[in-house]
């Protein structure tokens, strides 16, 4: 029975070694195979801007349009951005992919009967890139595209990763009139120096904060908080993702400028944004 038992146990071992081997044999095979897929999407530009309103709360008008890629996959359905963005930038994809991104997104825009602007996110690496600014520079002097009309969005990882070159490609953009949002706003490190080091127009809050600030203490705590910081160091701020209501009227009242989230209005692709100037979502955001 000992025997028996042991070679049970060797049995089995063997087979989870082999059935492991499978497993990652198979993810091994998955990636690649997702990897493959996203360098023909970027080639072909089959990745394409949905474009999410940014409100001016107090007025209900919009303000701009966060650009949000979407990858349709063929038998995966809807690539989180989470996932590919990532992917793009190990496989060196990300300038390509965002490039084409900015002036599908700027053609579109420079169609719709609005006077909103761009907010534009840009992965760490891209701005490590010294050429960044230049790049930009390019695709807004061939749709003669203010770069008032424009704002890029970076995390603070971003600006952590090489302080000085962070402050080279802000002044750059600045001198074209770009200006600058700090994504993400409170889930990273630092957030507070880098606010005063770096010409930073405006802070995003992130999620996590807005959610249930009507109701979790905590969070209404750390907003109002955020608030009025922002306000004594002259910065703007939107909230993301405001999904109630009461999350809108506790951030009007705390004299936050802007707002964006599916509350107001979802990413949605160009061919619906004519909608939203049919019917306009101001009265919404206006309360
Ligand atoms: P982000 O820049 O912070 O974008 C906001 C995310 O929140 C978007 O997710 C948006 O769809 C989602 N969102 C907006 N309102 C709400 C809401 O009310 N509730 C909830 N639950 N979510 C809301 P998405 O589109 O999945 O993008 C995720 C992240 O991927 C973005 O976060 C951004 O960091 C990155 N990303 C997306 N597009 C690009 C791009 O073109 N370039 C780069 N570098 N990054 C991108
Ligand atoms: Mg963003
Ligand atoms: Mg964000
Ligand atoms: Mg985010």
């Amino acid at each position: 029975h000992a025997d028996q038992a042991m070679y049970k146990a060797k049995a089995n071992g063997r087979d989870n070694i082999v059935h492991y081997d499978q497993e990652l044999g198979e993810q091994l095979r998955e990636t690649a195979q997702l990897q493959a897929d996203l360098k023909d999407a970027v080639e072909q530009a089959a990745i394409v801007p949905y474009f999410q309103p940014i409100y001016d709360i107090r007025t209900g008008e919009i303000r701009a349009f966060e650009v949000l890629a979407r990858w349709r996959h063929d038998t995966r359905g809807f690539v989180p951005p989470d996932l590919f963005i990532p992917l793009a930038e190990d496989l060196g994809l990300i300038d390509r992919l965002s490039e084409t991104l900015l002036d599908e997104s700027v053609r579109e825009l420079l169609d719709w009967p609005t006077e909103a602007g761009l907010s534009f996110n840009i992965s760490p690496t891209q701005f490590s890139n010294s050429d960044l600014a230049r790049r930009i520079a390019t695709i807004l002097r061939r749709h003669r595209f203010p770069g008032r009309r424009l704002e890029i969005e970076i995390t603070e990882r971003a600006v952590l990763r090489d302080i000085n070159q962070a402050r080279n490609v802000i002044a750059e953009l600045a001198a074209m009139g770009v200006k600058i949002a700090l994504d993400d706003f409170g889930t990273g490190t630092s957030s507070l120096s880098t606010l005063t080091q770096l010409p930073i127009s405006r802070i995003k809050i992130d999620r996590s904060f807005v959610t249930d600030i009507a109701t979790a203490s905590q969070n209404s705590k750390i907003v109002s908080g955020v608030l009025a910081l922002a306000q004594s160091l002259s910065l703007n701020v939107t909230a993301e993702g405001i999904e109630h209501e009461e999350e809108l009227i506790f951030l009007r009242e705390h004299d936050c400028d802007c707002g964006q989230g599916y509350y107001l209005c979802r990413p949605v692709p160009a061919s619906e944004i004519l909608k939203l100037f049919d019917v306009p979502k101001a009265q919404a955001a206006a309360g």
